[in-house]
């Protein structure tokens, strides 16, 4: 690109992102900073999907079974469809609802900051005239909420579960962390979160909450609206909608980005704990409405009564199995690691892990039951790390001889154990040549087998960052 392009890009975008600082007291002022806003969400996302389109073919091949990893839906287009002579959707990395009604519109969802000034002029221009009188959101990750501050005006309800202020005082608070996180992961992400009000995380106040167990009903124009609260599945907070006469449930995030799917019972990013009895006790409920269409915050429509039916209950049953085998194991006295080994779902619940793995949710109910402390080692339970030893058992036993003992291991196909004896020389001698290759080895074919079998979205992001920090020890050394 010329430079003299590149500076014009620089400075259109500075313009724009001063709009965006605007305070904005009057209808005029909020529509221009909603063109800037939808300005640098266009350039945003263009960077975002070029970027994870480098990512995912560096990474493996996405979408077997049909089903997506989360970056790719950078790529999907944001476009408004029709979904049922009273709902359109407003595709994007997340999908944004409207539901019409004689007397105002209701969105369920906002979609991604960058993106919502888009989706919000697509969708008022798909059924113009009628004021948008709520804004509910599914819970607060900034994939969902994020976008709604694009939406907010006087007089506009804000609707949330009476648990989102608390999920995102904490995903606030913990914003570097979390942030740092995810970077790690996802390398596409900004280098650091957003801080201009209107693209920020966090800040918004529901002026309507649901308070769990009750069902929030909302008649208007003749529509009914039921909000429910479903906790357990992406946090304490989520809220779906469920239109009765129309038998529409739209499920935000309920179910985690594709349907149906083995549930990410907790994430391995790190949030607070989720807990799967609530997770079982809020798929009985859906379970019970017998939805004709569900509409998720994330990729397609799911449409046809039996075979929704059929979907949750074998998710609800996949997560009771798992559930019910971890615990059988720790009145049995087995261990965490032996249980994670032991325990994979019945033909007759197989689905894909492409978003949780059974394993992980093993080790995450097992943590759940009896947290922190293990009672594997005494270790556990004071302040030197196990780490803090390597570069001592490595002196003695020589990085060349336990590089060869891991090569062996690699070998014979026991790739996590020659990982185990390749960080001990990782943390003695970052640079140590046949370590760094071995350790590249066992990661690659760490990443080979996840994505031939589960395709874990986490499992395989995770081993891709271990390989770029490697591969960058490797190109400076
Ligand atoms: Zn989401």
């Amino acid at each position: 690109m010329p430079d003299f392009v590149r500076r014009s890009i620089a400075t259109l975008s500075a313009v724009l992102l001063a709009l965006l600082t605007l305070a904005c007291s009057d209808e005029a002022q909020r529509d221009i900073q909603r063109a800037a806003l939808e300005k640098v969400g266009d350039l945003a996302t263009e960077q975002m999907a070029n970027a994870t389109g480098a990512h995912a073919r560096a990474g493996g091949d996405s979408g077997r079974d049909g089903k997506n990893h989360s970056r790719d839906f950078f790529s999907i287009p944001i476009e408004v469809r029709q979904l049922a002579d009273n709902v359109y959707q407003a595709r994007g990395v997340g999908n944004t609802q409207m539901i019409v009604t004689s007397e105002g519109l209701v969105i369920y969802d906002t979609g991604l900051a960058i993106q919502a000034a888009k989706q919000r002029r697509l969708l008022l221009e798909a059924v113009p005239d009628l004021p948008v009188t709520h804004v509910i959101l599914s819970h607060s990750h900034a994939d969902h909420a994020s976008g709604a501050k694009t939406w907010l005006e006087p007089g506009i309800e804000l609707v949330a579960h009476h648990e989102f202020e608390e999920e995102q005082r904490y995903l606030k608070e913990l914003e570097p962390f979390y942030h740092g996180r995810n970077r790690m992961l996802f390398p596409f992400m900004p280098e650091e979160a957003p801080t201009i009000e209107i693209l920020a995380f966090g800040g918004l106040v529901p002026t309507m909450t649901v308070d769990q167990p009750d069902i929030l009903t909302i008649e208007q124009g003749g529509t009914v609206l039921e909000l429910l609260p479903t906790p357990g599945a992406e946090g304490a907070d989520n809220l779906t909608l469920w239109l009765p006469k129309e038998k529409i449930f739209f499920s935000g995030d309920f179910f985690g980005p594709n349907f149906p799917q083995f549930p990410n019972v907790f994430t391995m990013r790190g949030e607070k704990v989720r807990k799967p009895i609530e997770y079982i006790e809020s798929l009985n409920q859906v379970i019970a409405l017998e939805p004709e269409m569900i509409v998720p915050s994330h990729q397609d429509p799911v449409v046809g009564k039996e075979q929704i039916k059929a979907d949750l209950i074998k998710m609800r049953d996949a997560v009771q199995y798992v559930h019910d085998r971890t615990m059988e194991g720790m009145n049995a006295g087995k261990t965490v690691y032996e249980l994670m080994a032991e325990i994979s779902l019945p033909p007759e619940l197989k689905m894909t892990e492409i978003h949780g793995r059974v394993s992980w949710a093993v080790k995450s109910i097992w943590e759940y039951y009896a947290t922190w402390f293990h009672w594997d080692t005494t270790t556990e339970l004071y302040h030197v790390p196990r780490t803090a030893l390597f570069p001592e058992v490595v002196a003695l036993a020589g990085a060349d001889a336990l590089v060869d003992a891991a090569g062996a291991h690699i070998s014979a196909g026991r790739n996590i154990e020659a990982i185990h004896l390749l960080e001990m020389v990782h943390e003695a001698d970052p640079t140590h040549a046949r370590g760094l290759a071995a350790h590249k080895q066992a990661l690659t074919n760490m990443r080979d087998a996840a994505i031939a079998t589960t395709n874990n979205t986490y499992e395989i992001d995770w081993l891709s960052y271990r390989l770029r920090t490697l591969e960058s020890i490797g190109a400076d050394g």
